[in-house]
């Protein structure tokens, strides 16, 4: 208990002796998790805006729904990202991935919190690597993230309900229909998971297509589950779609 206490007390100095630094370029900040101004400059917030569903900058014609999810309605009822993918948001992402950075991890959670809704108390799912890239790698990028953003939250983590039971390679370069193709069955619930008409937000760290997130809200949604969203970090968003 001693040893505990120590321990809090030993964090604590080390969090009042350090000042906090900027998540994007290291210089110290007023506030932690935060960004300094120039590298706040260079990062597009997308938050909640864009279509309701899907989250992609709607057209000047549309209204709160884009035509693609009027005509046809998405797996995922809501898709939300933080910040658009680019020079500081793959930093970020990357020093994630292969530094298990636990506060960059807590930096993207404060920004992903506020688009979770907590009405229904949805569980928070980590989209799932394979085994053998766990292995290699030693954690989840997307399970951190979870982790913090449950923190945040009050809400409820769940980072082994999705498994990955498939490896699929890179799907940088490849078209929709192939990654489609690859990641189908590549996720399992695990079998004793109750999801009966629960809502699943989907965590990751940087949102692409969608394709990967899709064969997971299918798998949860033959298992049970109700409502599936998806809140990551950043997202691509080609050019085309900002006007
Ligand atoms: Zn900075
Ligand atoms: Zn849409």
């Amino acid at each position: 208990m001693v040893g505990a206490l120590v321990g809090k007390i030993s964090r604590w100095a080390l969090d009042f002796a350090l000042p906090p630094r900027c998540a994007g370029c290291g210089t110290i900040v007023a506030d932690v998790h935060s960004f300094c101004p120039d590298c706040w400059k260079g990062v597009e917030f997308l938050g909640d805006s864009g279509c309701s569903t899907c989250g992609i900058p709607l057209q000047a014609t549309e209204q709160a729904t884009c035509g693609a999810c009027l005509a046809r309605a998405p797996r995922i009822a809501r898709t939300r990202a933080a910040v658009a993918y680019g020079d500081l948001a793959r930093g970020l992402a990357i020093r994630l991935k292969y530094g298990r950075k636990v506060a960059i991890a807590r930096t993207m959670a404060r920004y992903m919190a506020p688009l979770v809704r907590s009405d229904d108390e949805p569980i928070l799912v980590p989209v799932p690597l394979h085994r053998s890239r766990l292995w290699q790698r030693g954690f989840n990028q997307s399970a951190l993230v979870a982790r913090e953003l449950a923190r945040t939250t009050g809400l409820r983590a769940d980072p082994y309900l999705l498994k990955r039971v498939k490896r699929t390679p890179a799907l940088k370069g490849m078209s929709l229909r192939q990654r489609r193709k690859l990641v189908a069955g590549a996720f399992k619930v695990k079998p004793e998971a109750d999801l009966q008409g629960r809502t699943i937000v989907l965590v990751d760290d940087v949102l692409t297509t969608g394709s990967t997130a899709n064969a997971c809200a299918r798998v949860l949604q033959q298992a049970g589950a109700g409502r599936v969203e998806l809140v990551s970090w950043a997202r691509v968003i080609k050019p085309m779609q900002l006007s």
